[in-house]
């Protein structure tokens, strides 16, 4: 077993770490229940969608009528709201395959 090999290992065990830590503390929820709508102001409550955009850090959360509304204004960011509805998806398969790949080096690892 070579020293080089070992600092892999420990590096894809940390990515993993990284990863998992992410994920735990990314779930965080808004501190309140309802938010005002940028736009109309009205005072609504968070659904989905509106903390996921919390959550990215989004300043100004649209109410469910404003943002169809702007998805009509601006059709060519469509696409990008598909991509985030199967985000969840895919960061779980993307960490199922750091685990497979990280028990593969571990396992080696041992032996
Ligand atoms: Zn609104």
């Amino acid at each position: 077993m070579n020293i080089e090999q070992n600092y892999i290992y420990i590096g894809i065990a940390l990515i993993v770490i990284v990863f998992i830590l992410k994920a735990i503390l990314g779930r965080k929820k808004p501190p309140t229940e309802d938010f005002v709508c940028a736009r109309c102001k009205s005072k609504e409550k968070y659904t989905n969608r509106t903390i996921e955009a919390w959550r990215r850090g989004f300043k100004k959360i649209y109410c469910q009528s404003c943002h169809h509304l702007w998805l009509k204004n601006n059709p060519h960011h469509k696409k990008q709201q598909y991509h985030t509805s199967g985000g969840g998806c895919l960061s779980v398969l993307v960490l199922f395959a750091l685990i497979s790949v990280l028990t593969y080096g571990v396992i080696k690892y041992v032996s």
